[in-house]
Order: structure tokens, then sequence, then C-alpha cells
């Protein structure tokens, strides 16, 4: 457990998350962290995804965190911080425990459920971190049958399914387009290039460039 360790600001939590991820990604393993805090901002389980590690593609970084925190009476007033946008897996994990606020570090590389988690009265802060997509943007590109494994893609759709956080399982670069002049921007787009050049296949909003 991760004992002593407190933050309610949302940039200090996900710091702790990149913390993780990078623990993870310096063990082999795919770059996501997440934790678990409770209403006062203490820490109550901590955790990266362990899919290479434990050979078990279910220890997502949230689902980790969440079990290290062991039995909690209530998940009311708790937040999940993550560095990317929560899978439909860790997604559900919340709504079943009815954690009230997820963190996420960012969704331009995979967009997951949180506008799902939204709609069901979660409080979702979305960072649009640039470390976080960094991570994950060097990460594909260097593994990117790891990543395809680890988000359940075994062959791109030849077809796209329009419509963001829809269950489409590619990488994904919502808020591309707007902030295409941008830092960022540039830098999704640089890495969207290199991604590309790796047979990952991505999607703009509804359209793919692949
Ligand atoms: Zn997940």
């Amino acid at each position: 457990m991760a004992g002593g360790q407190q933050a309610t600001d949302p940039q200090l939590m996900l710091a702790m998350a990149i913390q993780e991820a990078r623990t993870g990604l310096a063990e082999g393993g795919i770059p996501i962290g997440a934790a678990l805090f409770d209403g006062a901002g203490r820490v109550l389980g901590r955790g990266h995804n362990r899919r290479v590690q434990d050979g078990d593609p279910s220890m997502h970084a949230e689902t980790t965190a969440f079990r290290q925190a062991g039995r909690q009476r209530s998940y009311q007033g708790t937040t999940m911080v993550t560095t990317l946008s929560p899978c439909w897996f860790c997604s559900g994990l919340v709504r079943q425990f009815s954690i009230s606020r997820v963190v996420i570090g960012e969704a331009r590389t995979f967009y997951g459920g949180h506008d799902w988690l939204r709609a069901h009265g979660v409080e979702i802060v979305l960072l649009d971190d640039q470390e976080c997509v960094e991570m994950m943007t060097d990460f594909i590109a260097a593994h990117p049958a790891l990543w395809n494994e680890d988000i359940g893609e075994v062959l791109p759709p030849s077809t796209g399914r329009s419509g963001s956080g829809g269950g489409w399982a590619g990488a994904s670069v919502e808020g591309h387009r707007h902030e295409r002049g941008g830092v960022v921007g540039d830098l999704v787009e640089d890495r969207c290039r290199l991604l590309r050049s790796h047979g990952v296949r991505l999607r703009l909003g509804g359209d793919h460039l692949a």
C-alpha cells in the first residue's frame, strides 16, 4: 500500500500514475499507470498494466490499482487517476463500484469509455497531458504488435465505425484536428506519421487516416 502519500490536485494525482507507467515501461511492460485515491486525497492503491509482466491480460493499470486497494466499504468520493482513457473493462469497473471521479492523462492515443462514464454521472477530468501522449505514442510506435494485443485489435477494421468512444479498438487521435497548429498538435501529427509507418491504423474523429 502506498501509505502516507496524498494528493487532491488532478495534476499531482496524474504524476503518480505517470510514475507507475514509467515503472511498467522499465519492467518491459505497457506504460499505462493508475492510482485510486480516497476523498481526502489519500492513496488507496496504485499500479500499472501488467499484461507482459504477469502474462495476465486483465491486469490493466486501473484494475491493478483497484485490486491493490483491497476491500473498501464504499467508493463514494474516490478518484481513479489513469494515464490513458479507460478501456471498457476498466470503465465497467469504475461504474460497477461507483467510483466518483476519473482523472485521465490523455485520450488521444486511445479513446475509451469515459464519455459513457460521464453520461452515467461520473466526474471526468481529461488533462490532455503532453507527457502522457508522448509516452504512449513512443511506445505504440516501438511495439505496435503488443499495443494491438492489449487493445484487442487482431486485424484493423477495413471500414470505419464512426463516433468516438464507440468501442473502436485502434489508436485514435481525438482532438487532433482542432489542435493541428498547436504544440500538442504538431507532436501528435509527428507521432501519427510514425505510427502509420509502423502499420498502426489511426482514426481522425470518424475518418480513417490510414
Ligand atoms: Zn482497462
